[in-house]
């Protein structure tokens, strides 16, 4: 099985309930973000500069799961931030999971083996770590040298306990394929169950300089391709498809709303034209039409980011191959 027992037809049931009810727009992914602070300052990261004024705000406890009512995903990926530095983490992870949520807790892994021995393995949590590339690119990334010596303790001591472990990889313009690969074998080797890649979004706070345009994009994902045979990504084959460019895919940036601490982020987890209080508003008070690929707007027509494209691909799926294709490699 790809994903953790009972996720994959959670999902299903959620999009077929949305579906029955003519529900044009619905999430299917939550990204919470109760804290913007972080242990590290990672060269490519956008929220740590957008919301420098605003690094000291966290959302409680009871803000989370009302968030998570509000808009009913299935799955709440914990990010931020370094959400392992919010007070309140253990209470929220406990919490949501009784709501029987699926839970990817989404760390850099520095703090995880201090504070190990207050997370249970369970059925419905993930634990995903950010690791970039080999020792000398990962520490170069987050700007502190001992970091992926660190990460790798971590995801260690994390299948010891008996955690279901996933990774997920930035791809910038400066990735080498070479090194990358050597990545999926060394993580496979410290028995991480799935990765996650995703090219990076080009923030312009950032710089073009680290960023793929689509058809470059495309070359480097095309190169990849006996890795994602030999490997478990958990990627859709569609979205693999969309990065390579065999596909067209229009990206659904409303199934995997984002909820920080000033509010409901309008449109997508990469741009913030708007704050709504309220996921109702941010739905129904977004301008969709001016959003995705098919919009041109210029800030997305060379974006191919996992958590717009990777839901497209899902809920888009129509013909009887995609359907299919998208069955087999759930249970494979
Ligand atoms: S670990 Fe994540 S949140 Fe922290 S600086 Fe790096 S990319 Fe940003
Ligand atoms: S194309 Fe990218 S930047 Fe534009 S709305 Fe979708 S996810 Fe956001």
């Amino acid at each position: 099985m790809r994903f953790k027992p009972g996720l994959a037809a959670k999902v299903t049931k959620h999009i077929i309930a949305n579906k029955i009810r003519n529900n044009k727009r619905f999430s299917l992914v939550l990204m919470l973000e109760p804290t913007f602070m972080c242990n590290l300052s990672c060269e490519g990261c956008g929220r740590i500069r957008e919301y420098k004024r605003d690094l000291h705000k966290v959302m409680s406890v009871a803000e989370c799961l009302k968030a998570a009512d509000e808009c009913g995903a299935p799955i709440v990926s914990i990010c931020g931030g370094e959400p392992l530095v919010y007070p309140y983490i253990f209470e929220l992870i406990e919490k949501l999971s009784k709501k029987g949520k699926y839970i990817y807790l989404c760390t850099n892994g520095l703090l995880f083996k201090d504070k190990i021995d207050r997370l249970k393995p369970s059925g419905n949590l993930m634990v995903n770590f950010h690791v970039d590339g080999p020792e000398k690119t990962h520490d170069a990334i987050t700007g502190l040298k001992g970091t992926y010596a660190r990460v790798i303790e971590a995801i260690k001591a994390a299948k010891k306990k008996g955690f279901f472990v996933c990774t997920n990889t930035t791809i910038y313009k400066q990735t080498d394929i070479n090194e990358l690969k050597q990545l999926f074998k060394t993580l496979q080797g410290a028995g991480v169950d799935g990765f996650l890649i995703s090219p990076a979004y080009g923030y312009p706070q950032i710089g073009e300089a680290f960023f793929f345009r689509k058809k470059e994009l495309a070359g480097f994902f095309r190169k990849l391709e006996p890795e994602f045979k030999k490997y478990n990504f958990l990627g859709s084959p569609l979205y693999i498809e969309f990065v390579q460019g065999k596909r067209e895919l229009d990206c659904a940036p409303w199934s995997t709303p984002t909820r920080n601490p000033i509010g409901w982020r309008s449109p997508c987890y990469q741009l913030a034209d708007k704050h709504f209080a309220t996921y109702k508003e941010l739905i129904e008070k977004t301008d969709w039409k001016k959003y995705g690929p098919k919009s041109k707007n210029p800030r997305c027509v060379e974006c191919a980011v996992h958590c717009g494209f990777e839901p497209a691909s899902v809920l888009e799926g129509k013909s009887f191959r995609d359907i299919m294709t998208l069955i087999g490699w759930q249970f494979t």
